[in-house]
């Protein structure tokens, strides 16, 4: 992962501005691992692409992570204030632990199912639909590779061209199977309530959280740049290689004349 200066990250801004959260991850990626192709980035494992978006995130603006939530029992608001340290699951986790098109193979039940981990373009495919269990359907038609059934009544076993449906207890052990080698795909926070002590759970998407502070970083900055260049005619380019420090303290002569 290489860093990324202030004109690549607004570059990046720019070239994601009003597209999916997923796709917005893929251009970010794109940008810190310019020897992979979005096509590439789109089918690292969820849990490769969130760790990486995590570590991106503590270089660009921090460990310290900041949020909004409320209390599903008593409603109450809460502020939470935690670190990348905290949700990450293993070390920086930059390099794959699973390779992409790594197969898996779960045996259970008499059948023998092989599968990938789902990635970025498996989660824009099934984006459109609502309902969970039809999503989870969906995700799990596009990474099971082959279902066979080794209980078959003729010869040792034989290819089951339509994976759907499986036992249910099949699905649940492949959907295990697939969170537990890629666990940064699903990051929960702990979250307990200081007013009434309910305790839950609450999904973190790393993806959607910093795309929105990459956002407001770029209003902010493009604001500052605004300004700096309507007194002083300096290029935005120019603008953007001064240290933030720097540009502070000429806004700050700025506004006091
Ligand atoms: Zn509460």
């Amino acid at each position: 992962m290489r860093d990324l200066s202030a004109v690549e990250l607004l570059t990046a801004w720019d070239r994601a501005l009003g597209q999916s959260s997923m796709q917005q991850a893929l251009v970010l990626l794109a940008a810190v691992y310019p020897e992979h192709s979005m096509g590439q980035l789109g089918q690292w494992s969820v849990g490769r692409r969130d760790a990486c978006l995590l570590t991106l995130r503590e270089r660009l603006f921090g460990s310290q992570l900041n949020g909004v939530t409320v209390c599903p029992q008593c409603r109450q608001r809460i502020e939470l204030a935690f670190n990348v340290s905290d949700i990450r699951v293993g070390p920086t986790m930059a390099d794959p632990i699973v390779p992409v098109d790594e197969v898996m193979t779960l045996t259970a039940g008499g059948y023998r199912v092989q599968f990938r981990l789902p990635n970025t373009l498996d989660l824009e495919a099934i984006e459109a639909s609502a309902d969970v269990n039809q999503m989870r359907e969906q995700l799990l038609h596009r990474c099971i590779t082959s279902v066979v059934w080794e209980k078959a009544e003729k010869g040792d076993g034989e290819p089951v061209n339509n994976p759907t449906p499986l036992p249910m207890t099949l699905v649940d052990a492949i959907v295990a199977c697939m969170a537990e080698a890629d666990a940064q795909a699903d990051t929960r926070l702990a979250l307990s309530c200081p007013d009434c002590n309910h305790e839950w759970f609450s999904t973190f998407d790393i993806a959607t959280y910093l795309a929105g502070e990459i956002h407001s970083w770029a209003k902010y900055i493009l604001r500052e740049i605004h300004s700096l260049a309507r007194v002083y005619g300096w290029r935005e380019a120019d603008i953007l290689t001064m240290t933030p420090r720097r540009r502070r303290a000429y806004l700050e002569l700025l506004e006091n004349g």
